[in-house]
């Protein structure tokens, strides 16, 4: 089923939540709504959901206005971040619920009930726990759970919210990509909120980057890293270092240095600014030979390396320019953040408080 939300405005009170939001979901798609705390993305669920109602816009679910239909008819599956499974149930039971409050008439047969049960338990990989009460389960595992009872009515949408949220990194990483799998099987139209940017691009067909109650960008995971639309979505998608310098040519200037930068250059000698990831830094140890050109100007960012921290296999370094000094009330806007690989910290031997160079 395709979702089209069109201008949907919501405020509580004087806040606005949502401001004129507009997004076009494709039958089968899976996306990822992406933003900090507080950007609206649980009011727009809810909302899709029609546990909330709008102030202004609408939402069609196939071309069909849902103004005016009941959640329990909008044939919409749910799963939150805290699993509301009853304690009192199994997990059998808990899956067959849904199926077992249906109308007389539409309610399946006891026997129809025990196969979809067992079958929707075989897809999530649980069906061995299926006499379990939810106390006895790991939290991954309520959650598998949790969608095998969202799936079992059969939803045309399934709307996720933060699901994966209360659980540790290393589970949460095994269940988005089993999440993934499970989707390119059914294929069900689902929307998945989210804080984690991770997550979304390593989950999603396309990820909405939601700041403050509006859309900041639509696109593919690899159109919004890419391209990213304003400084926010550079920002939240990573780490991120700014430069300020002047438009030239497509790309900025920044003490003689050239950095790429067409989404932000304007016109030329505009004030303009580059964004530069901290692994697309590199870094060397100064030697004014090697790094003055012919009219004494330095080739890259002279810097001073403030402190380095291995995790892993990468090194992040703080390196404040040269001639910054450090202002008062620890603002870190100067820092320059770089990643190399650890190795090479290693090999390359840099020392805190040495001069060193870092090129874009
Ligand atoms: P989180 O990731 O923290 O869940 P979110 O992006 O899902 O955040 P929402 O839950 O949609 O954010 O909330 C958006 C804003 O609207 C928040 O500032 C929140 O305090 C406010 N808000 C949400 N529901 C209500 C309500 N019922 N009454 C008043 N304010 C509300």
């Amino acid at each position: 089923m395709s979702i089209e939300i069109r201008n949907v405005s919501k405020r509580f009170g004087d806040f606005h939540a949502l401001r004129d939001v507009s997004l076009d979901i494709e039958s089968g798609e899976l996306i990822a709504l992406l933003g900090p705390s507080g950007c609206g993305k649980t009011t727009l669920l809810r909302i899709i959901a029609g546990l909330e109602s709008a102030d202004a816009g609408s939402i069609l679910f196939s071309g069909e206005d849902t103004t005016d239909v009941h959640v329990r008819e909008r044939q919409v599956g749910f799963v939150f971040q805290h699993y509301a499974l009853f304690r009192h149930m199994t997990v059998f039971e808990n899956v067959a619920f849904g199926l077992r409050v249906k109308p007389r008439g539409v309610r399946p047969s006891e026997a129809q009930i025990k196969k979809k049960v067992m079958d929707l338990l075989g897809l999530v990989q649980l069906d061995w726990l299926a006499d379990r009460f939810p106390s006895q389960l790991s939290g991954g595992q309520r959650q598998r759970i949790a969608l095998a009872r969202a799936l079992a009515v059969e939803p045309k949408v399934l709307l996720l919210d933060e699901p994966f949220g209360a659980l540790d990194a290393k589970v949460r990483k095994e269940l988005r990509r089993w999440l993934r799998r499970l989707h390119d099987e059914l294929h069900v139209t689902s929307i998945f909120v989210t804080h984690d940017q991770e997550e979304a691009l390593e989950v999603a067909d396309r990820v909405v980057l939601m700041n403050a109650g509006k859309v900041e960008q639509i696109g593919s995971p690899q159109q919004v890293w890419d391209h990213p639309a304003s400084p926010f979505v550079y920002g939240f998608l990573g780490d991120v270092n700014m430069f300020h310098g002047r438009a030239h040519q497509g790309e900025v200037l920044l003490d003689g240095l050239q950095i790429e930068s067409p989404e932000h250059a304007g016109a030329d000698n505009a004030k303009a600014f580059a964004y530069v990831r901290p692994h697309d830094l590199d870094v060397e140890r100064y030697s004014a030979g090697q790094h003055l050109d012919a009219q004494g100007r330095p080739r890259g960012i002279v810097v001073q390396l403030s402190r380095a921290i291995v995790v892993g296999p990468i090194a992040r370094l703080e390196l404040i320019p040269a001639g910054a000094t450090q202002p008062a009330g620890g603002s870190e806007d100067h820092i320059i953040e770089a990643q190399i690989p650890a190795q090479q910290f290693r090999e390359m031997g840099f020392r805190e408080g040495e001069t060193l160079v870092v090129t874009p």
